[in-house]
């Protein structure tokens, strides 16, 4: 099992991934959506691995999301899918089974919900914690990462949670994402994270901003981690 982690921070690394971190799937506390579940019991563990966003990308936004933003966010996830695709081939063509996932794809449009969180997978897989802005947050990159995800039952060492940082709140005393939020939707609570204020600013800056996605890049901006 620890050389088949080997191997798959080996292929991780030839496809440029900057963190990863694996899961077992029975720490995953949430249902699979539109999936079946027994998915979770078939391919048990789940490999989490994230792209770091540019920092002079970030830099462009002001007071909501820019084009480049927009265009930076797309092509991560395009590499990002295309990351879970390759590793997802590597592992079968070893033997195994793997389910390559969508790095941002909504299957339940009105519950906001994709086929599996990202957010709870990087938890699960020792990467970070959910902090303040209700973002999966690495010790070192912030909430500066977007994320992507295979599932597979090739055996593997799960990561303990906290491997990289803490899986337990950590975000201490900083409040660098409070105040830039526009319409107050982040508290110094963070079971206070008002999701609703939230997709309503995403929903304004999407048609405002004819940007044809929900993204706003502020409290990601302004999490910039240790970097
Ligand atoms: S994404 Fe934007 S609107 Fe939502 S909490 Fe962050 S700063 Fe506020
Ligand atoms: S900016 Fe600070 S408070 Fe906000 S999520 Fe990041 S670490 Fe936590």
């Amino acid at each position: 099992m620890e050389e088949n982690n080997q191997l798959v921070g080996k292929w991780l690394e030839e496809f440029d991934a900057d963190v990863f971190g694996i899961g077992d799937m029975s720490r995953y506390d949430l249902d699979l959506v539109q999936l079946d579940n027994s998915i979770k019991k078939r391919l048990p563990y789940a490999i989490s691995f994230g792209l770091v966003l540019s920092k002079a990308v970030m830099d462009t936004l002001e007071d909501g999301p820019t084009l480049l933003y927009l265009h930076h966010y797309r092509q991560l996830n395009y590499r990002l899918d295309m990351i879970a695709y390759l590793l997802s081939r590597k592992i079968e063509k070893a033997g195994f089974n793997a389910l390559p996932f969508a790095a941002s794809q909504l299957v339940d449009w009105k519950h906001q919900k994709a086929h599996i969180s990202h957010k709870k997978i990087g938890v699960i897989s020792g990467i970070g914690w959910i902090g303040r802005n209700n973002l999966l947050i690495h010790n070192v990159y912030g909430a500066q990462v977007r994320y992507n995800t295979v599932l597979t039952d090739m055996p593997l060492i799960a990561f303990n949670e906290g491997h990289e940082g803490s899986s337990s709140f950590s975000c201490g005393n900083c409040l660098a994402c409070v105040g830039v939020c526009p319409v107050g939707a982040i508290s110094e609570d963070p079971e206070r994270f008002d999701h609703i204020r939230c997709f309503d600013m995403l929903n304004t800056f999407k048609n405002k901003r004819n940007l044809g996605h929900h993204i706003c890049g502020l409290c990601i901006k302004a999490c910039s981690g240790k970097r």
